[in-house]
């Protein structure tokens, strides 16, 4: 029987496994099917205190892996697919062939940000498609680029965009904006933002070396097709939580995010806990995600010290 299981391998995992190790609970981290989760996609990161020179996603990564496996973590590179909360209040989790068993879990697996599912878009990841302006639209200056979504992530990434491309074309199904007024308004008064309403993207174009160089259009009220070249297309039409395999040991909002008592990592199961953005549809930073991290270890600490 484990004291603790961490399912994820992303800033917040691997921040309760750092905690939880110095706390002597020899936790076991159950890495998911994304190693090192969202940050391994981007390219550098520039805002993660402590990096003033900016360090590469992975880079980050395999130094939270190291710090966690040297205060003694053991990591299984498995994906969890049900667990289920036994009569002694003890956890059953099933990662193919394996099962597990602990007193307490920490669920930090993470969100996934949703696309549009066109022909050849996950090649095109971090070669001019992405889904975080903070971490990539620094390197987009003097240039077009294109956000598609109306929600306040789409106003938020155009608004944030204009500080270094030359025209940030908004994308969006219908004719109105689904953000909130401030933002809509906002992004509305900027000259540097032009929306395009009633579109959808039907393909990205590339060029001769995979980098994006173009979207194909479509005005869904009149059928008509154009080009716009832009050099980075960002996606904002929202994130999907890894957290179906939960069931209903949890208490989910709408889009699936974890709900937890109020300013705690705590769900309302005893003993299971979320960090990350599996639970967090507001911040979603890397830092953010470690902090909670850090707090779900001290509460599962917390928790198994009252047992
Ligand atoms: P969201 O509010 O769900 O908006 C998603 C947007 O993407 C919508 O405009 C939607 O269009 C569009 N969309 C969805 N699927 C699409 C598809 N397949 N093709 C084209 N467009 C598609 O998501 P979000 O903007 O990430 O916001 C999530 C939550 O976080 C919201 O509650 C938001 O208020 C909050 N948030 C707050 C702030 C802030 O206050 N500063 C910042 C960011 C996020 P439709 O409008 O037609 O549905």
């Amino acid at each position: 029987m484990e004291n603790v299981i961490i399912i994820g391998s992303g800033c917040a995992g691997y921040t309760a496994a750092i905690y939880t190790a110095r706390a002597n609970l020899k936790p076991l981290l159950l890495s998911g099917t994304q190693p090192g989760g969202q940050l391994t996609t981007t390219t550098e990161i520039e805002n993660f205190p402590g990096y003033p020179d900016g360090i590469m996603g992975p880079d980050l990564m395999m130094k939270m892996q190291a710090q966690a496996e040297k205060f003694g973590t053991r990591i299984a590179w498995l994906g969890v697919e049900s667990i289920v909360h036994r009569a002694d209040g003890s956890f059953l989790l099933k990662a193919g062939a394996e099962s597990f068993e602990s007193q307490t879990v920490i669920v930090a697996t993470g969100a996934a940000p949703r696309h549009l599912g066109l022909p050849g878009e996950q090649k095109l990841i971090g070669h001019g498609l992405t889904s975080c302006a903070t971490c990539d639209g620094a390197f987009y200056r003097n240039v077009p680029v294109a956000v598609i979504g109306g929600g306040d992530s789409a106003c938020e990434e155009a608004d944030f965009l204009t500080r270094f491309a030359s025209k940030v074309y908004l994308i969006h199904r219908r004719d109105q904006l689904r953000a909130s007024k401030i933002m809509a308004d906002r992004v509305l008064a900027n000259p540097k933002i032009e929306p395009i309403w009633n579109s959808t993207v039907c393909e990205y174009l590339t060029d001769d070396s995979g980098e994006m160089r173009a979207m194909k259009l479509k005005n869904l009220l009149t059928g008509v097709e154009q080009e716009c070249a832009v050099a980075c297309v960002f996606v904002a039409i929202g994130h999907v939580p890894n957290s179906s395999f939960l069931g209903d040991l949890v208490d989910m909002d709408a889009n699936g995010y974890l709900l937890q008592h109020p300013g705690r990592t705590a769900t309302k199961t005893p003993g299971l806990f979320a960090a990350g953005d599996v639970a967090d549809p507001y911040y979603r930073q890397a830092i953010t995600a470690a902090g909670q991290g850090c707090a779900a270890a001290l509460e599962a600490e917390r928790f198994l010290s009252g047992h």
